[in-house]
């Protein structure tokens, strides 16, 4: 097998169970002939750390699969871990349909997330090294789970960091019927794999929607809840579900009409109002207005996708939790996530801190939850815990 080695010193970070190589970090670039083989890594005096494959066309050079010396990484190991990765699913996340069954890196197979919506299955692939196993994996995953038919959801930014075409459509069996729809503990959502956002819903928000549908519970019939940046109404309609009039907003007009279909399904629709607006404008007006509420969510797409560009979304975080600790009324309750991989949880609740500071409030942290359990994390790399959802309120 190929070798890498890496500069002296440059093992620290793969030693403690980071799993990738960056470019800068190895003595000598790899042939680009070899991109997406197989390479040992070494430290700089020889000594082996783990198997990986390669990509020179990527900031990320070498993607860690096992740290074990004699472990062959062949079509027997891609199916041991996507065997283990399913079986932790079918033991921990129950009563949904709808679930990530692998979670890249975080399931040991890098650069490959599999969601599962009823009988079909999403997948995508971020990293050449999986690209270039792509029939193994989707064959693999076909004889494992037996779906109706597998989409393949690589139409996203980050493929061309690794030098990949975005690319979608039917990889194995049938094409997902228009109208999917997927039950999730109590609720049904309706879910459209194909053009849909992310792979057709938030499952990473499945305990958190529970969570604010048990919330909701607690507050008086009739009460009233903002939802912003509500996508297809993923925790309006279980605040909806507990006799909460909800109004909803998303800027985007699609999710708006799926949304209006799901509290339909749900039975909730003479509780829900749908409003297509940008969130920041609709913040600062309902506040105008003097309306006021009893729960305010906020769950905005990812406001950074890199390092430079933090300052600037934690503006944005700041700016629209700030609006909403102003539109609750005493005693109401603020659920607010980032899902930006660069903005960590401390941070994150240091900027809800300080807007509450600047409204002369005093906030109380009542939970700080993460992503469900189908979506694990690497304690050894950051980068795979992202979702953060806070729980409080504001005096
Ligand atoms: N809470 C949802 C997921 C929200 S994803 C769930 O549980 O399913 C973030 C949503 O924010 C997307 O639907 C996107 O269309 C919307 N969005 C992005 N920018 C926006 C803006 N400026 N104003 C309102 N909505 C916005």
């Amino acid at each position: 097998m190929l070798t890498l080695s890496l500069k002296p010193g440059r093992d620290r970070r793969i030693r403690q169970g980071h799993p990738w190589v960056f470019a800068g970090e190895v003595q000598q670039l790899p042939d680009p002939e070899t991109n997406g083989d197989l390479f040992q890594l070494r430290d700089a005096r020889g000594q082996f750390l783990g198997v990986g494959f390669s990509n020179t066309r990527s900031n990320i050079l070498l993607r860690l699969l096992s740290r074990k010396p004699d472990e062959a990484i062949d079509r027997e190991f891609l199916r041991r871990r996507l065997q283990e990765a399913i079986a932790l699913r079918r033991r921990l996340v129950r009563d949904t349909e709808a679930m990530r069954l692998v979670h890249a890196e975080a399931d040991g197979l890098p650069g490959l997330v599999v969601d599962q919506y009823g009988r079909f299955l999403v997948i995508q692939l971020v990293a050449l090294g999986m690209e270039v196993r792509r029939a193994d994996i989707v064959a693999l995953l076909a004889e494992m789970v037996q779906p109706e038919g597998i989409y393949e959801r690589s139409d996203v930014p980050v493929r061309a960091l690794e030098g990949l075409e975005p690319t979608a459509g039917v990889v194995f069996g049938a094409a997902p019927p228009e109208g999917l729809v997927v039950r999730e503990g109590i609720y049904r959502f309706r879910v459209d794999l194909v053009a849909g956002q992310k792979t057709g819903f938030f499952l990473d928000q499945r305990p958190n929607r529970a969570f604010v549908g048990a919330l909701a519970q607690s507050l008086s019939p009739g009460a009233r809840v903002l939802n912003a940046f509500c996508y297809t109404g993923g925790f309006g309609i279980p605040a909806a579900t507990g006799g909460a009039e909800v109004l909803n907003v998303d800027v985007s007009e699609e999710a708006i009409a799926v949304g209006r279909q799901n509290a339909e399904l749900n039975g909730v629709a003479d509780r829900c109002r749908w409003e297509a607006a940008n969130a920041f404008d609709r913040l600062r007006s309902l506040e105008k207005e003097g309306e006021r509420f009893d729960l305010i969510v906020l769950d905005p797409p990812a406001f950074t996708k890199s390092k430079e560009s933090v300052a600037g979304a934690i503006r944005g975080y700041k700016e629209i939790n700030l609006r909403a600790m102003r539109l609750l009324q005493p005693g109401g309750l603020l659920v607010t996530s980032s899902c930006s991989h660069h903005i960590d949880a401390p941070t994150f609740v240091s900027v809800l801190q300080q807007a509450a500071m600047d409204n002369r409030q005093t906030l109380q942290q009542l939970a700080l939850r993460g992503a469900g359990m189908d979506h694990p994390v690497l304690p050894g790399a950051p980068e795979t815990s992202y979702l953060k959802c806070f729980i409080g309120t504001v005096r």
